[in-house]
């Protein structure tokens, strides 16, 4: 490769909308910030309006109020993924170590707690300054919920491992579980009270309304290319471009489309679908309550009540899907669907008159080593990409680390960031593509009735 196209990095491909998301759909339009057009000058260009560029620029704007910061989103804020998902902003790792937490996975696990927190105290704070009601951020906790007796000792297994850790947690036998979800099925739960539930589109355009100047939100702009000028970076856009010192990237798996971790993002979509409104006293328990399931690769639900009189609705969100394209058809959201459908059904007879009204899809981006793809990935260019699926929290503390790596600012979260390791290599096609799909439908299967 050349030194001249070395300079130049230009996108091969632009996130696609992988239908409408039920958070979106069930708020009232968003009125866009104002697209770029012409040439402007910032400290620093981030591209990607989700939790790690929006949390990114927040961040930034505390370390230094007077950086110009541009951040440019290709589409409109809370349309991609970090409006897309369940709403889960988590604190704990969910996986139970094998050893019992001993040693090195003790460290492990209050490095993940630290991480995660650290997305929590920035969302927390931003919630308090703005006032944000319990429709949009609440500290409530959430249930992992179990439906078979490997689920059962699953949650077991793990209460042991959080009183091990010192982290406040209860276990809920089969009535307590309905007596808050109201489903028959779940034959027990575990509450742990330090994740926050969000109605995520809101959540994220509340965190993009609360950005002042000198920070700049750029909506339906997508970075199309960016090249060096000088010592620092002109950013392309369809009607403007932005000069900036330095560039955070933060789109997540399009990180690859620019040419960066090519051959280490594994590129996973999740479904979801939200009941149309229904009778709540036509499902006893709780109005309002959020449970992931207790074996990975189960079924996240969710009750949601927006107590406005308009009724309750429930939340579905299985199966993942490898695409490496970043897309996903219309007729794969409409599959999962029909997966949903029987999830639901099986949980809630009570409602068995009750559809789903809206259906989607989201991408995330995985890594074999379950690391972000961060850091300084070319002189001036700052990575906060790699989800790994839990981006509420962890794309949030990606962004909030790129930040203060990008000001040279020192924190305990920028020094744990600083000795992650690298994303490793996938093998080569079309072993990943083969891999992938085997290993998903693997664990899919593992979860069963999850
Ligand atoms: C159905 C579903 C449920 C989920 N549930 C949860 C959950 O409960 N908790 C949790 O932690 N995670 C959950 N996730 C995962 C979570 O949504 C992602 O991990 C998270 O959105 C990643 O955040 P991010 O900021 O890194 O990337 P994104 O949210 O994908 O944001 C990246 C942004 O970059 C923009 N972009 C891309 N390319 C360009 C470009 N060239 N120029 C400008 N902008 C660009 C995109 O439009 C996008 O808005 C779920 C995902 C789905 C789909």
């Amino acid at each position: 490769m050349t030194q001249a196209a070395r300079n130049v990095f230009v996108a091969s491909r632009l996130p696609k909308r992988a239908g409408v998301s039920g958070w979106v759909a069930t708020l009232a339009p968003r009125t866009p910030q104002s697209t770029l057009n012409g040439s402007v000058i910032a400290d620093v260009a981030i591209i990607g309006g989700g939790f790690a560029g929006l949390s990114a620029a927040r961040r930034i704007s505390r370390l230094d109020p007077t950086a110009r910061v541009a951040v440019l989103e290709a589409g409109i804020v809370g349309e991609g993924p970090a409006g897309a998902n369940s709403g889960f902003i988590i604190d704990l790792p969910h996986e139970v170590s094998s050893d019992g937490f001993s040693g090195e996975s003790a460290a492990r696990f209050r490095q993940s707690v630290l991480i995660q927190r650290s997305a929590i105290a920035l969302a927390t704070e931003m919630a308090t300054e703005n006032g944000w009601e319990k429709n949009v951020f609440d500290p409530c906790g959430r249930y992992s919920v179990a439906i078979s007796a490997e689920g059962d000792k699953h949650l077991e297994d793990y209460a042991q491992q959080l009183s091990k850790m010192g982290e406040d947690h209860r276990l809920l036998r089969t009535r307590e579980i309905g007596a808050v979800t109201g489903s028959p099925v779940y034959t027990s739960g575990l509450f742990t009270p330090g994740t926050v539930i969000v109605q995520p589109a809101a959540y994220i355009r509340g965190v993009a309304d609360c950005l002042k100047k000198p920070v700049t939100l750029y909506e339906r702009t997508p970075a199309l290319s960016f090249e060096r000028l000088g010592t620092g970076w002109l950013v392309k856009t369809p009607q403007g471009s932005v000069q900036a010192a330095k560039i955070i990237m933060a789109n997540n798996g399009h990180a690859e489309s620019f040419g960066f971790f090519r051959g280490r993002l594994l590129h996973v979509f999740t479904y979801a679908s939200l009941t149309e409104a229904f009778d709540p006293s036509c499902l006893s328990g709780e109005r309002k309550w959020a449970a992931t399931p207790a074996l990975p690769m189960g079924t996240t639900v969710r009750r949601i009540s927006t107590g406005t009189g308009t009724g309750d609705r429930i939340l579905v969100r299985s199966r993942y899907s490898y695409n490496p394209s970043i897309a996903v058809s219309d007729a794969a959201i409409q599959r999962a669907g029909r997966l949903h459908d029987g999830k639901f059904s099986k949980r809630f007879p009570t409602l068995s008159g009750v559809g789903m009204q809206y259906r989607w899809a989201g991408a995330m981006a995985l890594t074999r080593n379950h690391v972000p793809a961060f850091g300084e990935i070319e002189r001036g260019v700052f990575a906060a990409c790699g989800c790994n699926g839990l981006g509420a929290s962890n794309s949030t503390a990606s962004g909030i680390a790129a930040a203060e790596l990008t000001l040279g600012h020192d924190s305990e979260l920028g020094r744990v960031y600083a000795r992650l390791a690298a994303p490793t290599a996938l093998p080569p096609q079309p072993f990943t593509t083969i891999g992938a799909k085997i290993h998903l439908a693997y664990r899919e299967w593992s979860a069963g009735s999850e």
